[in-house]
């Protein structure tokens, strides 16, 4: 799990990183001064306190809470043995045998045949989720859900000692330890810890001591514990990336901090200016209070088949479920969107994505499906199908400018897809469909647990979404996606 990272590229940009700029392989000797430099700098801007939350093996954790002989066996959440998806979240208890999030279920009970596989509850997990970052706000209003299971709270207010003085460590530590304590209590879940100068630095912490864990690091810790780490530990450093920097013999986190940013930029961009600050362990990049997050610009769902379609009906019956879950989400976010599009995924991995423009607005679901079926019936090409998605862009928030319906059917549509809503609220989302949906349910004898992609405006530093769930479709981890 995790998000979209969000390094500020404006520390970077700015002239000190020219000042600094040492040959690609700087001698030991002028790494002293760099590192003066940069502390002096450092100092100059806001002292800031950042925590990270990150809730331990969150998934699984609600699972054995919501089936208690489920608690202390391993356990796997996420596709189900016998599917082409992957695990979502492992307990501590399966996370020994080597199972991990984004593995094959099928290599995951290779590797531990005992383990105990359950289906994802993404409802559960949001709600879940939803009732923690309200539990964050009682200590300040400074939180921003990073993903379902990650918040930053930026405490600095809270102290009453300068951040900058090294006796406000023990403040701070005392405050990591009376939130996790007091998630603790509330949830019965625990969390662990990450306390530092800011987002970055506090997000590394927490992963030091897992599970129940709290972990301070200033600058120099930061320095002390990752420099010899290898590149791919620094938050934000993909594989790919990892093999790039090792073909220049940058392979530790200390040789990417020595490098030059000059070199960097010339061989990676603007994302070399970042890592550099990234090595040296810079972040200026606040908290985006989740209260205060960019409107949604799109809304949708995609769901990734066990077995692939071969029929357009199969395929329309799926795009209803799908509408109807979109629906859903606009209704209950207070969206309207106009921009229907529809996202097909063949057999042969060929990806197909057509949209088009609606009369106007709309949160009904049998808008959305209409719109979505034209286009699918016009570009169906008999090919196997084993995604489909449906996305409704162009959105505007309607709370305030509901329309009145003219005709009586057009209101009775409007009191049914309420009704529903209410239903769902009460029941969970599964509990009622529409009968139209049953075919694709019937035939596979699967649920619809679509994928929830959102994208926000572009002008704020869009935090992850609340609802990126993975499901333990391959999709949620294939780079492809
Ligand atoms: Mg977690």
């Amino acid at each position: 799990m995790g998000g979209q990272r969000q390094v500020s590229l404006a520390g970077a940009l700015g002239g000190r990183g020219k000042q600094l700029a040492v040959t690609p392989r700087t001698p030991r000797r002028n790494l002293k001064r760099q590192t003066e430099a940069r502390e002096g700098f450092i100092s100059m801007a806001r002292a800031r306190r950042i925590l990270h939350i990150d809730m331990d093996a969150y998934f699984a954790a609600l699972e054995a809470q919501a089936c208690p002989s489920l608690a202390g066996v391993p356990l796997v959440v996420g596709a189900l043995p016998g599917s082409r998806g992957v695990v979502a979240s492992a307990s501590y208890e399966a996370r020994a045998f080597g199972i991990r999030a984004g593995m094959p279920v099928a290599q995951a009970q290779r590797m531990a045949p005992q383990v105990q596989f359950v289906s994802c509850h993404p409802s559960l997990y949001i709600h879940t989720s939803r009732l923690i970052l309200k539990h964050l706000l009682e200590t300040t209003s400074q939180v921003e859900m990073f993903s379902i299971d990650e918040a930053y709270l930026d405490i600095t207010d809270l102290l009453s000692r300068d951040p900058a003085d090294p006796a406000s460590w023990k403040q701070i530590e005392a405050l990591a330890h009376e939130i996790s304590g007091s998630i603790e209590r509330r949830f019965c879940l625990t969390c662990s810890v990450g306390a530092g100068p800011n987002k970055l630095i506090a997000k590394m912490a927490s992963k030091v001591k897992k599970p129940r864990g709290v972990t301070l690091l200033g600058n120099d810790c930061f320095r002390r514990r990752f420099w010899s780490k290898p590149v791919e530990v620094l938050y934000g450093v993909g594989k790919k990336t990892a093999s790039s920097l090792m073909i220049f013999g940058i392979e530790t986190i200390g040789e990417l901090a020595e490098a030059s940013v000059e070199f960097l930029q010339r061989h990676f961009g603007l994302y070399g200016t970042a890592l550099h600050a990234m090595a040296w362990g810079q972040d200026e990049s606040s908290i985006v209070p989740s209260h205060a997050a960019p409107p949604a610009k799109s809304l949708g769902h995609e769901h990734t088949l066990q077995s692939d379609l071969h029929s357009p009906a199969e395929g329309e019956a799926l795009l209803l479920a799908l509408a109807d879950r979109v629906g859903e989400d606009l209704r209950c976010e207070g969206y309207a969107g106009r921009r229907v599009a529809i996202r097909v995924r063949h057999s042969d991995f060929s990806n197909l994505t057509r949209q088009r423009m609606l009369e106007g607005p709309t949160q009904e679901t049998r808008d959305i499906y209409r719109g979505a079926r034209d286009l699918f019936r016009a570009n169906y090409c008999g090919d196997g199908i084993r995604l489909l998605g449906i996305t409704v862009g162009d959105l505007i928030p309607t709370r305030g400018r509901e329309q009145l319906k003219l005709f009586p059917e057009d209101r009775r549509y409007r009191d049914l897809l309420a009704t529903l809503d209410r239903i769902r609220d009460q029941y969970g989302r599964c509990s009622i469909f529409p009968a139209g949906a049953l075919r694709q349910v019937r035939h596979r004898g699967q649920g619809i647990t679509p994928r929830v992609t959102r994208r926000h405006g572009a002008h704020v530093p869009a935090p992850p979404p609340a609802a990126s769930i993975p499901t333990g479709r391959r999709d949620d981890h294939a780079p492809e996606a």
